[in-house]
């Protein structure tokens, strides 16, 4: 059964509260909004509950992903089902100046 999540948070926020969020579900949609006066984010998520990720294309079958941190580590974390291209173009990394609502493509 799928579900909504719907965030109100800090622009520079937005990146950390993604990742935990996504990474806890296994989501369909996510759409970032600014709010009417412009100040704070609004993030609507519509997801199911979370997979085991064994036919998942972004992490290897573990539900892992290695990241690219800002000062040239790496780090392993909980796979979103988003790829960094995903999330760059839907504004949920750092600095990113797009807002394109992502879905997840069906393979099945
Ligand atoms: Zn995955």
């Amino acid at each position: 059964m799928s579900f909504e999540i719907r965030i109100l948070c800090e622009h520079p926020d937005v990146p950390r509260i993604a990742q935990t969020v996504l990474a806890s579900v296994d989501a369909t949609s996510v759409r970032r909004m600014p709010t009417s006066d412009g100040t704070r984010t609004r993030l609507y998520i519509n997801a199911d509950h979370r997979s085991n990720h064994a036919d998942c294309t972004v992490c290897d079958d573990d539900g892992m992903v290695l990241w690219a941190l800002p000062n040239g580590s790496e780090q392993r974390r909980p796979c979103t089902g988003m790829d960094y291209e995903d999330l760059l173009a839907a504004g949920l990394v750092r600095h990113s100046p797009y807002r394109q609502t992502w879905r997840r493509s069906t393979h099945d």
